[in-house]
């Protein structure tokens, strides 16, 4: 087992201290651990007898994302270690949340849960902008991607993640808190995951989703709606499509406006969910996308939807409006014909 140490400075994660195990005898030289790592942090060399090996000659941009080890046909690369320096202390803390707004959300969460029988917590989004104060929410030990930061909020938990606890290259950038790797912005990778049929496509993809300023966002910050520790900006609901399609109707229960949605199969969670309701300030769906499926526990079922939180009030009440009689007479399927029964 060849042991290649990392503890250096990233100049987007801190203080970091990475390793990167290459089981010597598992190992066949293919060289997709260096095509596939987002950051280039790894070089094939020769080591004789026409064999090569990757050499993690660049340890210090590695984000521990364990795309390597992922693709690695292998199983030849272990990753260990984290970054653990804590990027937001010494920060200014943010108030306490009022306990009258902290009662609004959960009644929303309430809300929405005894109408549409809700399996999951509806999410509260929060990108902590640079330089604001920080909300008492715990930074995980582990390392997440948004996305499963999001799966484990709808969950309960509450999460606060600076860039360092980030395990996604792509989503953690898009999000505003790094700049974005080279392999990303030029849609290389997406070629090489068979996603994509051409550069031209994967730059197009790339080109038509929003991405914030690198380094304008200082954290991820998510929670169950039902004990909300900060305002949201954005809710996120995990939910069946049925359940996906009443809170499109209660959006527009007073307004009859039909939706125009954003949705790819790509960046579901930190685009589709999260980016365009953030910065259009309109509701959006999602279908999910490749990385959310692959990485966490949310069902083949599910869909995901992501609301403007000043959206919320009205939504909520076109819901309870719903709940008289549209929504229990579809659910009692009262047109199915007896022939059908
Ligand atoms: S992907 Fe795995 S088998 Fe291929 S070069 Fe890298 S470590 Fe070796
Ligand atoms: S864990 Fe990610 S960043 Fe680190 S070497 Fe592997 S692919 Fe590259």
């Amino acid at each position: 087992m060849n042991d290649i140490r990392g503890n250096a400075i990233n100049d987007n994660l801190g203080k970091v201290a990475y390793r990167i195990y290459v089981d010597e005898h598992k190992c066949i030289g293919c060289g997709l651990c260096e095509a596939f790592c987002p950051v280039e942090v790894y070089e094939m060399w020769s080591v004789g007898e026409g064999k090569r090996r990757p050499v993690a000659t660049h340890i210090e941009r590695c984000w521990g994302c364990e795309t390597c080890t992922g693709q690695c046909p292998q199983k030849a690369l272990r990753i260990e270690g984290s970054a653990d320096s804590n990027m937001l202390a010494g920060r200014e803390k943010a108030e306490p949340l009022a306990a009258e707004k902290v009662a609004e959300y959960a009644g929303w969460a309430k809300t929405m849960r005894d109408v549409l029988g809700l399996r999951w917590h509806p999410v509260g989004i929060k990108l902590l902008a640079a330089g604001e104060p920080v909300p008492d929410v715990p930074i995980p030990n582990e390392r997440l991607r948004y996305c499963q930061s999001l799966m484990a909020a709808r969950r309960g938990r509450k999460l606060m993640m600076p860039a360092n606890r980030h395990a996604c290259p792509d989503g953690t950038s898009i999000l505003g808190l790094t700049p974005m790797p080279a392999k990303l912005a030029s849609g290389e990778l997406y070629i090489l995951f068979h996603k994509l049929d051409s550069v031209e496509a994967a730059q197009r993809m790339v080109s038509e989703r929003p991405c914030l300023e690198p380094r304008s966002i200082d954290a991820t910050v998510v929670f169950p709606l039902d004990d909300a520790p900060c305002d949201p900006s954005v809710i996120a609901v995990v939910a069946l499509p049925e359940q996906i399609m009443w809170l499109c109707m209660a959006a527009s229960y007073y307004t009859g406006h039909r939706f125009d949605f954003h949705a790819s199969g790509y960046n579901a969670q930190c685009v589709e969910t999260t980016l365009i309701p953030y910065v259009s300030r309109e509701l959006n769906v999602s279908f999910g996308c490749y990385g959310c499926r692959a990485s966490s526990d949310v069902g083949d079922d599910c869909m995901f939807m992501g609301i403007p939180v000043e959206l919320m009030p009205q939504l909520i009440k076109g819901l309870e409006e719903l709940s008289k009689k549209a929504i229990p007479q579809s659910r009692d399927k009262i047109y199915l014909p007896p022939l059908m029964n």
